[in-house]
């Protein structure tokens, strides 16, 4: 019997509005071939959230924010909350995904105010992690994967009955082609699952990769005993390759 696999799509700001439809409901007419063992989820952008979802969860597709802000409501203009995310029928939350650490220098701890507001919204967050080139090659990449996971976690006790996502995405490998050797992954995601014992006792989180995940590597990733799925972009943007990752999910 094949595990219990996880495929997560960021469609990032790639589609407009139209785009993020017309692919929703080219995946949705695709549900017959869609695997018992793979759950997913999609990441639209948050125009098309409501509409794209409304058709992906009738397939069993479930859709989470690509950002949120932590207050629930109030002056912040062009902010979204969790709660607001929720209630458009959203399951999941990205946060610290490395393009809003790195355009939007967003800071560990506004990633740890975001966390508490997902929680508290009834979100499951998908919380990302990763260094940059630099600091791997400095040595740096177990330190920076540390940092990031505790000031996310600080003073914030995760409740052990609620779902918990964290991603490992380096930061050289988002959308550049150069994925992550597998086992190296598995390295840390053995790493990451140690400190969220630590850090989330009693909690069963689900450890996803993600950086230049194509067809012809996903099962490399999925194979590994650390790794219950991953976090794909770019190839998950268009029809042909999203089913054909999900083909490659054995
Ligand atoms: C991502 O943005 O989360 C990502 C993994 O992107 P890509 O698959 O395009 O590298």
């Amino acid at each position: 019997m094949s595990k219990q696999s996880y495929f997560f799509a960021n469609w990032k700001m790639y589609l407009d509005f139209d785009e993020a439809n017309i692919l929703a409901n080219a995946i949705a007419a695709e549900h017959k071939k869609f695997p018992d063992h793979v759950k997913m989820a999609i990441f639209p952008n948050a125009l098309s959230l409501y509409s794209a979802g409304q058709v992906l969860n009738d397939v069993g597709i479930a859709v989470g924010g690509q950002n949120v802000f932590w207050e629930d409501k109030g002056g912040y203009t062009g902010e979204i909350s969790a709660t607001m995310y929720k209630a458009a029928g959203c399951e999941y939350a990205l946060v610290g995904h490395s393009e809003r650490r790195h355009q939007f220098h967003e800071t560990n701890h506004e990633v740890r105010q975001k966390m508490q507001a997902i929680l508290e919204a009834g979100l499951t967050p998908v919380l990302c992690v990763g260094e940059t080139k630099e600091e791997r090659v400095a040595g740096k990449t177990d330190e920076v994967i540390e940092t990031q996971l505790r000031s996310a976690f600080h003073e914030l006790s995760w409740p052990a009955e609620k779902g918990l996502i964290v991603a490992y995405e380096p930061v050289w490998a988002i959308g550049t082609g150069e994925a992550c050797d597998p086992n190296e992954a598995e390295r840390l995601h053995a790493l990451m699952k140690k400190m969220l014992n630590e850090l989330a006792p009693g909690t069963l989180p689900i450890l996803l990769y993600g950086g230049s995940v194509r067809p012809e590597n996903v099962f490399d990733y999925l194979k590994q005993p650390d790794i219950n799925g991953v976090l794909v972009g770019g190839a998950a943007t268009k029809l042909e390759s999203f089913m054909s990752i999900l083909s490659n999910i054995k």
